[in-house]
């Protein structure tokens, strides 16, 4: 059986008319991405039989960037924009602006020629990830009043950011009850939390939005931090759970009772006071990129400026004619160091291990015209254009990444694959920085591209960097003293500010929260400091706990993380479902499950370029293991949380 409705807060069901000419339309068609434009246009005339095999989008394996078209040759482009052409004017001309959802057949037509694979793992993640019924459907096809109307149960979400709010949706969606519990002060976690100069998303903003939230009027192709904040606050309005968050409020212990399959629940409020609840399961959201990593350097503590990790920034700082200095060049550097150079007295940015890049001109730009319009004017463009960006993420670039063990480069490039791509890149540096060989050497890294997160640039930081108030600092930091820096080099770096880049405890999953399982063992103890789930979300002997982001499930080469997020939350209901359905107390997964998936998760991770010795990065933990992240894509995660196999699991009657 299958969801029978559609799935998605923001579905629009009528268009604007298009009231444009043929001359208009050829230019739109001419701009457009042509799989989607001809998807969306089957779907809108209900004439599937133009995505014939002929017009299917190849997609080869990519190097880095998405495929434009998918990798289309000219000829066969010619034909899909003739194609294309006649059936939006036939939007026009017949007036098309209502159409109902796709039927399941029809659905797997329109799949099959988007994904160019009649492959089941990939019509079924493309069928989750799309809003219309199917039996792959996200929105569970249950309610408890249909599986088990007499049975008290109740569920805490711990976390109102990405992970908690998909939690939240999905437990309304089936009539479960459950409080929500934030430690902040309003919802949104990593996008609430971040509030430094320049912070926004790094991946394409239609990539990371949930597929039962396809917001159309996205204002920019990379959504500033904010933008996605008021995102998640109107999901969680529209789905109607935004008044029972709890805010202030953390879970301090959690300890299972084997006697009655429930998690009772420490909650600590703001004011110290706590309170004891009990719950049947708990959904844990609470982040992998969340606990500030703060380098610790002798002196520190003399220093008299302000001292301040990414995440704690607080916007009111005023930073005008202030010597500022950043310590790291990852994700955050790349967006602080840009957005503060042009009013700061000096800037100094001290750089450990450049990072590799990824040229991205339209990374600051709004969204494109076109892509505005055919969101307005073709019904459900948008959930289209969402659900192309989403499969080229599933698809990833993960043989870019990838060691061949013949391969002559060794270690400094993995493969043919990785050596395209560290000569585009370096190609690209060349230009950035021509005429500042210093630089330019300095941001060439010596190591594989790929072995750490891959950051978007459009030139900014070049450009910071390059401003005469700019200094790069490569020499390691020796010690701070009352005024400010000196490095091992033997220099002084005088200054009012330092911003701390330097990250996040990815691996110190359920930090501060004391979880005792089933034999009394607390599950920090368990880990012993190398945390594992299965697929992410299940831990053995801590059952009905399902963590939403754990442990090997950051999707890094390639992949959405809401599409994670939202597999976590579905798996874990499906194994609430079943345990409804049998009148069990709930399911326990098997360690030797938890084994086998650790031993293929490991398989995969150790040929990546993140896992090579010598490199750090916090995909790894302490151990050296890459216990953050996936190294498969996201069809593989699709298959292995599609159908929880029971017998990985011990029955708790
Ligand atoms: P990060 O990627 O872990 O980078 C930390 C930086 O600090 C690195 O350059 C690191 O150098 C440096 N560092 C750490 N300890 C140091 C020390 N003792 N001395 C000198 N340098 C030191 O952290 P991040 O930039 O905050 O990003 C973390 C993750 O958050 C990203 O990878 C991304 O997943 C996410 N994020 C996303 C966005 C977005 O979407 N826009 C923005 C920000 C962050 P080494 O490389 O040598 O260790």
């Amino acid at each position: 059986m299958g969801a029978t409705t559609i799935d998605d807060l923001y579905w629009v069901e009528e268009s604007e008319p298009i009231t444009e000419d043929d001359e208009a339309l050829r230019a739109i068609v001419a701009k457009a991405e042509l799989p989607v434009l001809l998807t969306a246009l089957a779907a809108a005339t209900g004439d599937l039989s133009a995505l014939t095999p002929e017009r299917r989008p190849p997609l080869p394996p990519r190097i880095r960037a998405m495929l434009l078209h998918g990798g289309m040759a000219e000829e066969q482009q010619a034909d899909v924009r003739a194609a294309a052409f006649e059936l939006l004017r036939r939007v026009r001309d017949e007036h098309i602006t209502r159409v109902a959802p796709l039927g399941e057949d029809e659905l797997r037509t329109a799949l099959a020629y988007f994904g160019n694979s009649d492959a089941e793992e990939r019509i079924g993640l493309l069928a989750h990830e799309s809003a219309h019924p199917s039996s792959y459907a996200g929105r569970p096809d249950w309610t408890i009043d249909q599986v088990a109307p007499d049975r008290d149960y109740k569920v805490l979400v711990v976390g109102a950011g990405v992970s908690g709010i998909a939690a939240a949706h999905r437990l309304r969606q089936v009539g479960i009850d459950f409080d929500m519990i934030e430690l902040g002060e309003d919802l949104g976690g990593t996008w609430w939390k971040n509030k430094y100069p320049g912070v926004r998303l790094d991946t394409p903003t239609f990539g990371y939005s949930y597929s039962f939230a396809v917001r159309g009027d996205w204002p920019h192709q990379f959504a500033a931090g904010h933008e996605i904040q008021a995102y998640l606050a109107d999901i969680a309005e529209r789905s109607g759970f935004a008044d029972r968050i709890e805010y202030r409020t953390r879970l301090t212990r959690a300890a299972h009772d084997e006697a009655t399959g429930t998690w009772t629940a420490t909650l600590t409020r703001g004011d110290g006071s706590t309170e004891q609840r009990v719950y049947h399961a708990i959904f844990s959201g609470t982040g992998q990129l969340d606990l500030p990593r703060i380098a610790e350097f002798p002196g520190q503590h003399e220093f008299t400026g302000l001292q301040v990790h990414s995440q704690e920034w607080d916007p009111a700082t005023d930073t005008a004619g202030k010597r500022i200095a950043v310590i790291g060049s990852g994700a955050s550097a790349y967006q602080i160091v840009p957005s503060l150079v042009d009013d700061a007295a000096s800037m100094v940015v001290f750089q450990r291990t450049p990072p590799w890049i990824s040229p991205a001109p339209e990374y600051h730009a709004e969204t494109d015209a076109t892509t505005a319009w055919l969101i307005r004017k073709v019904p459900h463009y948008a959930q289209w254009w969402r659900l192309w960006v989403t499969m080229q993420g599933a698809i990833g670039r993960f043989g870019s990444v990838k060691v061949d063990p013949g391969w002559r480069n060794l270690p400094l490039t993995l493969s043919e694959r990785n050596q395209i791509m560290r000569d585009e890149i370096v190609d690209y540096l060349e230009q950035t920085y021509a005429g500042r060989p210093d630089l330019l050497q300095a941001a060439i890294p010596s190591y594989p591209p790929g072995g750490k997160r891959m950051l978007r640039d459009n030139g900014v930081w070049a450009r910071a960097l390059q401003q005469p108030q700019t200094t790069l600092a490569t020499s390691p930091i020796d010690h701070f003293d009352a005024a400010g820096i000196v490095t091992q080099d033997g220099t002084r770096y005088d200054v009012d500010l330092v911003i701390y880049a330097t990250g996040f405890r990815a691996s110190d999953y359920l930090s501060g929260i004391e979880v005792i399982g089933r034999t009394g063992q607390e599950l920090h103890d368990y880990w012993d400091g190398d945390a594992k789930a299965w697929a992410g979300i299940t831990v053995p002997g801590y059952p009905s706990l399902f963590l939403l982001m754990g442990p090997n499930a950051n999707h890094v080469g390639g992949g959405n993380t809401h599409f994670t997020v939202e597999r976590g939350v579905e798996y874990g209901l499906k194994l609430i479902r079943a345990a409804l359905e049998r009148g069990a107390k709930g399911f326990d997964v098997k360690q030797q499950a938890l084994d086998d998936f650790v031993e293929f998760v490991e398989e995969e991770n150790r040929l990546m370029a993140w896992a090579q010795p010598g490199l750090t990065n916090w995909y790894k933990n302490a151990n050296g293991r890459a216990s953050q992240v996936w190294p498969y894509d996201d069809f593989v995660y699709w298959r292995i949380t599609e159908t929880p196999d029971l017998g990985d699991y011990e029955q708790l009657d």
